[in-house]
């Protein structure tokens, strides 16, 4: 009939609407940031119930995150208010990959009560296997085959489908072996990982073609958010429910943007986006041009800043958010990341007051997205000695981190033997054959002599309670832990804390970890040993730890949001702030050893996602200098600021102690020296110089790459910790 269009329609545009009623056959939403194709999803849901087309039961909707899912359901139902019974199969991969497996488990060999273990315990499975193997677990480490077993898994590959060289990779060939005896063992233990969430749904569907059956008649429609970034497995799970016979319609309707792919790391593949069309042909692909997110200048930054890169498919965008008194983007210049730090904390505390504009604006507004996890330390910070609330999101605050509270622990036994808390977390940390056993008859001793652990395993030691080769571990732990109590008043401080993470092999764990959280947590524990030079002490350092754990985090707090960019995507904030903007951090320096184009422009995608997050306003900043290790390192501003347009583009004059950069030193000429080295002479470099040269005056205002090359600076990825599985 000709009904007035239903108020879930009011207020979109006319591709956004098509997209939203056509529900019958595919549907490929490609379309740039903020064009709205997150909302175009939850209102096709909403308008797939409205219209009676299906129970909500009868709508699979997969989003990114479980944040986004959380937030889909609540639109959802304000959208459709009490008309609807029961909720959409709406979620994650994996916990949409859970609900199934808990339901179909006996096909695969498990009970549905299984459990789901995470990458320690698997570590520790794998470790017992290679043992068992007979083979030398430090020359096969078990942390690398956890990281090739994930890798072959996001792949959709079991035991028998790895390539030939893949499975000889690993312990002289053994690698297809031990990857059976893993799966086989894993049925055993009534367990499955996050792989397997996804890949035992798959045999699933392809061993049980009446089980797949009734799903495709359950499933009428299917949803998925962010589909750049699904990786094979992902897509192979989605084809297997998505495509239909011959005849039979298949409503599959995706939406994502190439340009903000960035989950290439982790085997995400852009391509199947592109061949959407050929998996589901007769799809009807609708392209959103207008941005009802950012304004001009951001939309502006952006679009100039993408542009440079090669494999894209191109899209228009345009905005009507602009005002002439809308705020440029803001180039800033710190001196080293602390000042970076203060002077973001300034702007905030502008913000808030409303000194900036004459409106008081919200923490709730503001975002820090950051590179690379380390980068957070500082910022919590600052934060905290100014008593700003903040709240990280995607993945623990820095301190709370896992290999920052295992170096704390050991640091905290140093100053304190009495920590009995820390030598339970630490004393087989790395792993050292010190098992429950030894540590109970370490604990019974202990409580029975009422003295500490460390105590008592110095005791323990010398009687024949243990077995010869714990005592020996327990041994060499008690030595390590005395000589380093006796260096604690005459060593450096910091000096002390790399030491005691080199001889306790803590660091060389991780760096035997192939998984690809492993460099990100390299680079957390120097950044630690970094932030305790600003102390006096070990002692003093550890207070101040404690006092920033006591930090409030309440989720109903006004509070400003840190992030990595990666766990940025779909989100967007009023005002946007994007620090460490040097080569060598972003982009970052694994992009770059990569070579090839590729590396470079997923990173140039991130900067993207970045500024297109920002509503308002966006800041971005970078540092002269970095320190690691103690030592100060030049940096060169990132290319990624010499694509950035100069009609939407502000260099701040104003940067604090650093006095800008065009001349006037407030912090003495030594200073500038070290700015000045990287910011005239340059050879030109292959990124579009003639371009970014019409810009002469604005641009040379932040320096350019010079001649000399980028020291090497550890930086590791880190992603988001995507692998919270909620909703089950
Ligand atoms: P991203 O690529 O970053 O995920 P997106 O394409 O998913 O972005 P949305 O998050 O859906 O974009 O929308 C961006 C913003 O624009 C949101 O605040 C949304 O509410 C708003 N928006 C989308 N469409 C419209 C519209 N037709 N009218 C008004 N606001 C809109
Ligand atoms: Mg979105």
């Amino acid at each position: 009939g000709n009904r007035p269009p239903a108020a879930y329609l009011n207020g979109l545009n006319p591709e956004q609407r098509k997209a939203v009623e056509t529900v019958d056959g595919p549907v490929l939403v490609l379309a740039g940031a903020g064009t709205g194709k997150t909302r175009v999803l939850t209102t096709r849901i909403a308008h797939i119930l409205a219209t009676g087309s299906a129970y909500p039961s009868q709508i699979l909707a997969v989003t990114f995150t479980n944040k986004a899912a959380r937030e889909m359901k609540e639109r959802i139902g304000v959208l459709v208010g009490e008309m609807v019974e029961g909720m959409p199969w709406l979620g994650t991969f994996h916990s949409i990959g859970v609900k199934l497996l808990r339901r179909h488990a006996e096909l695969v060999g498990l009970r549905s009560d299984f459990t789901i273990l995470d990458t320690d315990d698997v570590v520790r499975l794998i470790k017992q296997l290679i043992q068992a193997e007979g083979l030398d677990d430090k020359r096969w480490p078990a942390r690398q085959f956890a990281g090739m077993i994930d890798t072959w898994k996001n792949k959709g590959l079991g035991p028998a489908d790895i390539p030939e060289g893949d499975a000889r990779a690993f312990a002289n060939g053994k690698g297809r072996e031990l990857y059976h005896a893993y799966q086989a063992r894993l049925k055993t233990l009534n367990a499955c990982d996050f792989g397997d969430l996804l890949m035992h749904p798959i045999s699933i569907f392809r061993n049980h073609p009446d089980i797949l059956k009734d799903y495709h008649a359950r499933f009428r429609y299917i949803l998925v958010d962010e589909y750049q970034d699904t990786n094979t497995a992902q897509y192979m799970w989605l084809r297997l429910l998505a495509q239909r016979p011959k005849g039979v319609p298949q409503n599959v309707c995706c939406v994502g943007d190439d340009d903000q792919s960035i989950y290439g790391w982790r085997g995400a593949e852009v391509d199947n986006i592109l061949r959407f069309d050929k998996d589901f042909p007769g799809a009807v692909i609708i392209k959103l041009e207008r941005n009802y997110r950012s304004t001009e200048h951001i939309l502006g930054a952006a679009g100039h800043l993408i542009a440079h890169n090669e494999g894209r498919l191109g899209k228009t965008l345009f905005t009507e958010r602009a005002n002439d008194d809308d705020e440029k983007v803001v180039v800033h210049a710190a001196w080293d990341s602390e000042e970076e730090a203060r002077a973001v904390g300034e702007e905030i505390e502008r913000l808030q007051r409303g000194d900036a504009d004459g409106k008081k604006h919200n923490l709730n507004d503001m975002a820090i997205l950051v590179r690379a996890s380390f980068q957070m330390r500082e910022f919590e910070d600052r934060f905290v000695t100014l008593g700003l609330n903040y709240r990280v999101i995607g993945g623990p605050r820095f301190y709370e981190r896992l290999e920052i509270r295992d170096a704390m622990a050991y640091f905290r036994l140093v100053c304190q033997p009495a920590d009995d808390l820390a030598l339970e977390r630490i004393i087989n940390t790395p792993k050292r054959g010190l098992g429950d056993t030894t540590v109970r008859a370490l604990h019974d001793y202990a409580r029975g002599r009422d003295t500490p652990m460390l105590a008592a395993a110095a005791e323990l030691m010398d009687t024949d309670e243990l077995k010869p080769k714990a005592r020996k571990a327990l041994f060499d732990v008690v030595t390590d832990f005395r000589r380093w109590q006796s260096l604690l008043e005459n060593t450096p401080h910091t000096e002390l804390a790399e030491q005691i993470l080199d001889e306790s092999g803590y660091t060389a764990m991780w760096q035997n970890d192939k998984s690809a959280e492993a460099p990100g947590r390299l680079e957390n524990l120097k950044e630690l040993i970094r932030s305790m030079e600003a102390f006096e002490s070990m002692r003093g350092f550890l207070e101040h730890v404690s006092l920033v754990m006591d930090a409030e985090q309440n989720e109903n707090l006004d509070a400003v949001s840190i992030m990595t960019l990666h766990s940025a995507k779909g989100l967007e904030f009023d005002t946007v702030f994007l620090p460490g903007w040097e080569e060598g951090l972003f982009p970052h320096q694994r992009a770059l050893d990569e070579g090839g184009r590729s590396g470079l422009e997923e990173e140039r995608r991130l900067a993207y996602v970045g500024l297109t997050r920002a509503k308002r306003r966006c800041h971005i900043w970078f540092v002269s200098n970095r320190r690691i290790h103690g030592l100060w390192q030049s940096t060169l501003p990132s290319r990624f600021l010499d694509e950035l347009p100069p009609a939407h583009v502000d260099v701040s004059a104003s940067d604090s102690s650093y006095g800008g950069y065009g001349g006037r030193g407030g912090y003495g000429q030594s200073r500038f020296d070290k700015a000045d080295s990287f910011s005239n002479t340059y050879s030109t470099p292959g990124w579009k110089r003639a371009q970014a040269n019409k810009t002469d005056a604005t641009r040379n205002n932040w320096g350019t790459r010079s001649g000399h090359a980028v020291e090497r600076i550890g930086y590791g990825e880190s992603g988001p910790k995507s692998r919270t599985i909620e909703g089950e």
